[in-house]
């Protein structure tokens, strides 16, 4: 979609730092990071958000996240995944993607 940002990143028409990448997704450090971890799973194909996703690509992502929690360090101390969804779940882009946040002591609850 030519007007997602996210599709724009993938396409490489946006620049971003990617600390992953396979035939279905990526994986950019986010932006505004909430935590000195801070990075975005983006599945390739784009979808609104997760209720309209292939679950089938939601579960391949999730198997990406003890690769990446490893290579970001975060894997033995604890992180935290987190999908927004819709404008009370927080979502402020419509192109799934998944948080991986860590490095530091987590707050809970987000609200
Ligand atoms: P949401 O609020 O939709 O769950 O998360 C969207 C995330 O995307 C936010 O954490 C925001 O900082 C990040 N973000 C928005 N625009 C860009 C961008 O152009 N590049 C990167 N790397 N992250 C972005
Ligand atoms: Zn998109």
């Amino acid at each position: 979609m030519s007007d997602c940002i996210f599709c724009r990143i993938i396409a490489g028409e946006i620049p971003s730092q990617k600390v992953y990448e396979d035939e279905k997704m990526i994986a950019i450090k986010d932006v505004a990071p909430a935590a000195p971890v801070h990075v975005l799973l983006l599945p390739k194909q784009h979808y609104d958000n997760i209720m309209t996703a292939d679950p089938e690509l939601v579960k391949y992502m999730l198997g990406k996240v003890e690769t990446l929690a490893t290579q970001l360090g975060v894997k033995e101390k604890g992180f935290r995944i987190v999908i927004n969804t819709g404008k009370e779940g927080g979502q402020s882009v419509n192109h799934l993607h998944i948080h991986l946040i860590g490095g530091k002591e987590l707050g809970w609850p987000p609200c």
